[in-house]
């Protein structure tokens, strides 16, 4: 196959348009495929001095697919991924694809009733985690339709040098069902069948509170990441010479599509550190340097704040983004005077499999003068971004309204929910819960929000859930959860309790007590024991109240 400068589905590349008019037929199965046989012996993941190329991981992947079908995994089977960022993920996510499978990220941070949950509507018939992680899982998910554990570590990626991590006696946590690098040793050097897929096969079954609260899997296909991942790649300009940074999660949408899937299909090298340590990342620029990665508000704060960031850490960055979360002038301002780099804004959701509004590269944002918000960026190329009133005709350009997304990147719906899917899609456009301006020259800004969520550094707390769990605590009568502005997460998680007559509780004991149940980020940072708690006539919590002073007192506190 020739090498072109560009790969085959950048719009660029003399068959890009034939590529696109096919897009929706395509799967990432073969858009990787090309992509191996572009370049085998290209990098395509970095993990501190370990390099795999494209034909390793591809190779690895398929033994993988091999073991995985052994295990019953087949076209359709949904397969959790609980695990953090490391090249682990990458070969699971090619080796499910390969078998028409759909990967199932688990945010390793749940705890057992939120992964309970999950695993419940989901179904997967296993789950990949991480070695640690085996005891939890299988007390948690015991009576569950889960029928396997396969368990990895980070210090697996050792292994190639180092055979001695095969050893399980070596291993101190209890056994799992399998060992992913074990599996994949075993399989080395065999192929799954070449299934005949098509684009609307499921590739992500990604779960979010949406706009409606409780937890759904939004269904990004096959067609829908490849739609991100060619007009993305070419909005950004993303060369085969880039290194991306894993620094979101893969378990979120952005991780896995705009940092993963868009690397690993431009034939670029994907840079992971096995964790968020702003020291770590900071090396990770210079010692791969990185060129392009997309963040959160948070990683930004905390790269700032390290004292060992200097302009010459982002020496070789083309370009930055931020996602997930709103960002203030100001903060990117300062990110420029200081280093030299500048933070592109970039607005997507779960349900839209990532970023559709951003701001192109070597543009700077304006800022909305009534509002005082960064525009997000305007709208990707064949996605259409409006803001519509609450009938769904659209407002005129200055004029505010919920902002409403069509176009190949949003997903058909959610996973066996119909009601929801109804609400958010309907007749197929995303009504993203978001109250947007879009000025004359398409530029976007986020000014409110209709939906009941709050955005910690880019994940999102639906506040019935962390109300819902302090109200299993004995001594509280009432709870009400808000998100109040914090300076380096964007909002933080404040929680008003009122207690049952006769009994007493700490605000330290009621932290402690959400410890258990919920994810970290989701935890209150504050409990404030009140009196009573705000209501309206109907009786009704007044979360405006709580949230905002200014519209009225909350009682106590
Ligand atoms: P998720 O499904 O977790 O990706 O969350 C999507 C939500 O994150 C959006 O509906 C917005 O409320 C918020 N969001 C995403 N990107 C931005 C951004 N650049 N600025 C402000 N909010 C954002």
């Amino acid at each position: 196959m020739p090498l072109h400068p560009e790969p085959p589905w950048s719009k660029d590349h003399p068959d890009g348009a034939a590529h696109r008019r096919t897009e929706g037929h395509r799967t990432l199965t073969e858009a990787w495929r090309e992509r191996v046989a572009d370049a085998p012996d290209s990098p395509a993941t970095v993990y501190f001095d370990g390099v795999m190329t494209a034909r390793e991981i591809d190779d690895d992947s398929d033994a993988l697919a091999v073991g995985l079908a052994e295990l019953g995994v087949g076209r359709g089977s949904r397969v959790g991924v609980h695990l953090q960022n490391i090249p682990q993920y990458v070969l699971t996510m090619l080796a499910l694809w390969k078998l028409g499978a759909t990967v199932l990220p688990l945010n390793p941070m749940y705890r057992g009733q939120e992964l309970r949950r999950l695993v419940e509507d989901a179904a997967p018939v296993g789950i990949v985690c991480a070695d640690t992680q085996v005891g939890e899982s299988r007390r948690t998910l015991s009576g569950s339709p889960v029928q396997w554990l396969l368990s990895t570590s980070d210090r697996d990626l050792q292994s190639r040098d180092d055979p001695r991590v095969f050893t399980p006696a070596e291993r101190s946590f209890p056994s799992s069902d399998g060992d992913l690098v074990r599996l994949i040793e075993h399989h080395r050097g065999r192929r799954p069948p070449r299934l005949e897929l098509t684009g609307e096969d499921i590739a992500l079954l990604t779960y979010t509170s949406g706009t409606t609260g409780p937890p759904k899997g939004a269904m990004n296909t096959h067609a829908n990441v490849l739609a991100v991942t060619s007009t993305f790649g070419a909005y950004v300009g993303l060369r085969r010479d880039d290194a991306v940074l894993a620094v979101a999660p893969l378990f979120h949408i952005t991780g896995a599509v705009i940092n993963a899937a868009l690397a690993l299909l431009h034939g670029c090298r994907l840079v992971f550190t096995n964790r968020f340590h702003p020291e770590v990342v900071l090396d990770a620029f210079t010692e791969h340097g990185v060129t392009f990665t997309i963040g959160s508000i948070t990683v930004f704060n905390a790269l700032s704040e390290s004292p060992r960031a200097t302009p010459e850490s982002f020496r070789s960055v083309r370009a930055l983004y931020s996602g997930g979360a709103p960002i203030p002038p100001a903060t990117v301002e300062r990110f420029r005077e200081r280093f030299g780099s500048y933070i592109h804004n970039a607005y997507g959701m779960t349900e839209s499999t990532s970023g559709v509004i951003a701001v192109p590269p070597g543009e700077v944002a304006p800022v909305d003068e009534a509002s005082g918000c960064l525009s997000i960026g305007k709208a990707l190329p064949h996605m259409s971004a409006r803001a519509v009133d609450p009938s769904g005709t659209p407002v005129p350009p200055g004029a505010q309204g919920e902002l409403e997304l069509s176009g190949p990147q949003v997903v058909p719906g959610y996973w066996r929910n119909a009601e929801a899917t109804a609400t958010t899609f309907p007749s197929g456009r995303l009504r993203t819960g978001d109250v947007a301006v879009i000025d004359h020259d398409g530029w976007v800004y986020l000014v409110d929000r209709l939906k009941d969520q709050i955005n910690v550094s880019g994940y999102k707390v639906w506040p019935r859930e962390v109300e819902d769990v302090l109200h299993q605590h004995p001594s509280v009568h009432e709870a009400a959860v808000v998100g109040l502005p914090d300076d380096y997460r964007g909002e933080a998680v404040v929680a008003y309790v009122s207690l049952a007559a006769g009994t007493t509780a700490t605000e330290t004991e009621l932290v402690a007590f959400t410890r258990e149940r919920i994810a970290a980020y989701k935890r209150p940072r504050e409990v404030h024991v009140v009196e009573e708690l705000p209501k309206t006539l109907t009786g009704k919590i007044r979360r405006r109240a709580l949230r905002d002073p200014d519209t009225g007192t909350p009682a106590g506190g």
